[in-house]
């Protein structure tokens, strides 16, 4: 068999192998559309928006394989919460309606630790303001499956044409990121390779549905998404591809935090290149950035968020990124690297 016939890590790793995946072979079986389908399969977006007449239902469903099953500022189980809340989040849906969770467990596993976890989800529920309602469990035998496997959706209501798309942006509007990028990918490769040296590496996994409300209160946002699998750079190369726009950041603008940047350079990982759980790109209509931008450094989790460029006409589907020494075009990155990460 050559490695067209066969599954591989690349192909789960959120950039191009993932996108030609779904693209071959689940869109032309599952993504035809229909008028009460404002957003469908096709859309591969963060999630899908059912039109219900007087009320739009978002709907998301994400399955969680992280390993380590606890790495410093988490676990899977709020990672697990956390990942769908906010999927709905970056839809327009900031007040979820319920969750449904599907627990897959290796026979063996400690009972203290499947309680840590399911604490850990259910503190993360609190914290987002939303319930498990229904679920599943399964067991499968030791080796067959490792560790604990984790599978959320989540639904959500909003006001009939009041979603958020990702592929929202026009020429004009700016680029808002809600804080530094990088934290909880680069954690997770450290703790792996055990280069946390100064353990001042913490993922940022938390809900971000708050933070997303108060920007949508502040102004018209045009567009969002939430950098997971993947990283910043493979959120906003989807962002202008949808769009069929340009987009040039300030990398001078774009927060990294210090320890994320030096621990990438001996990992030899871009932060860019690697997932965020709890950060949000945002287009956002010119006039209105600066009150978006206040609104989210009043909110805790985004006191470091800036505005860190400007959609464009020129450069169609492609990302500019001026390093204040010159520019060059940002790409996703390729795909091997990262399995298991979210
Ligand atoms: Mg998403």
């Amino acid at each position: 068999m050559s490695e067209d016939d066969v599954v591989t890590v690349a192909h789960g790793s959120g950039a191009g192998r993932t996108r030609d995946f779904l693209e071959e072979r689940v869109v032309p079986r599952f993504g035809g559309g229909s008028e009460d389908l404002p957003v469908g399969l096709a859309a591969l977006d963060d999630g899908a928006v059912h039109d219900l007449g007087d009320q739009s239902l978002v709907v998301t469903t994400d399955s969680h394989v992280v390993s380590p099953l606890s790495f410093p500022g988490g676990d899977i189980g709020r990672l697990a919460v956390a990942g769908t809340v906010n999927d709905l989040a970056v839809m327009g849906a900031t007040d979820p309606l319920a969750l449904t969770c599907s627990l897959i467990v290796e026979a063996g596993t400690s009972t203290d630790l499947l309680d840590s976890i399911l604490d850990s989800m259910e503190r993360t529920c609190e914290e987002a303001g939303v319930a498990i309602t229904t679920g599943d469990t399964k067991v499968m035998g030791s080796g067959e499956v490792d560790g604990v496997v984790i599978n959320t959706t989540g639904v959500g209501v909003v006001p009939p044409g009041e979603h958020v798309s990702d592929g929202g942006l026009s020429p004009g509007d700016k680029i808002v990121l809600s804080g530094p990028v990088g934290d909880h990918g680069i954690t997770l490769l450290a703790e792996r390779e055990g280069f946390d040296i100064d353990g001042d590496l913490e993922s940022d996994v938390a809900p971000v549905a708050d933070l997303v409300a108060a920007a949508m209160d502040a102004g018209t946002v045009t567009a969002m998404k939430d950098p997971t699998r993947g990283g910043f750079a493979t959120a906003i190369n989807e962002m202008v591809r949808k769009a069929d726009v340009g987009v040039t950041l300030e990398e001078p603008t774009i927060p990294v935090r210090e320890a994320v940047a030096s621990t990438g350079e001996l990992l030899g990982i871009d932060p860019f290149d690697v997932a965020n759980e709890g950060k949000v790109v945002f287009g956002v209509a010119a006039d209105d950035a600066d009150a978006v931008v206040d609104a989210l450094n009043e909110h805790p989790m985004g006191s470091e968020a800036a505005v860190v460029g400007e959609v464009t006409d020129e450069n169609r589907g492609r990302v500019v990124l001026d390093t204040g020494f010159g520019e060059r075009f940002l790409s996703e990155p390729g795909g091997e690297q990262l399995p298991r990460i979210c």
